[in-house]
């Protein structure tokens, strides 16, 4: 991956691979951008495909966020109608998460969890997946993106 920038902050990016991919994560913001590429070699392709495809985007719009990988403008929407926002590429070359976004993907599974009578666990499972921090970046994009 050559050197690249925050979106928000333009400070540069810390790659680290984790699972055999990598991510870069800014220290600033603690944000994290994944690239297509790396979401796609994940195990489970299907919500993947939904995210590029472009069919569970909802309230699309471009940004003044430029994206770390080609420049351009990204485009933040709400993922699957959830108050979950997350900024992709224009041309799909990945994906930014914001720190901020911990919050909301915490409160998206407690609303699983409570849709299922299962509260206790869906708060479990987050913050077995905030202890490991850095290295839980993966898990934590695969129950954004609605992964096992
Ligand atoms: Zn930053
Ligand atoms: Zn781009």
């Amino acid at each position: 991956m050559p050197q690249l920038t925050c979106p928000v902050d333009q400070t540069n990016l810390h790659v680290s691979k984790t699972a055999g991919e990598e991510s870069a994560q800014c220290n600033r913001c603690d944000g994290i951008w994944i690239t297509t590429a790396a979401l796609e070699s994940l195990e489970d392709n299907a919500a993947n495909d939904d995210i590029v495809k472009g069919q569970r985007q909802y309230g699309k719009r471009v940004v003044d966020h430029l994206c770390p990988h080609c420049g351009e403008k990204m485009v933040r929407f709400r993922y699957r109608g959830y108050n979950l926002e997350i900024e992709s590429c224009s041309s799909d070359a990945g994906f930014w998460l914001d720190k901020s976004e911990d919050r909301e993907i915490r409160d998206v599974m407690k609303r699983r969890g409570s849709n299922l009578g299962r509260v206790a666990s869906a708060e479990k499972s987050w913050h077995q997946a905030r202890r490991g921090e850095k290295t839980s970046i993966f898990q934590r994009v695969k129950q954004v993106l609605g992964f096992r």
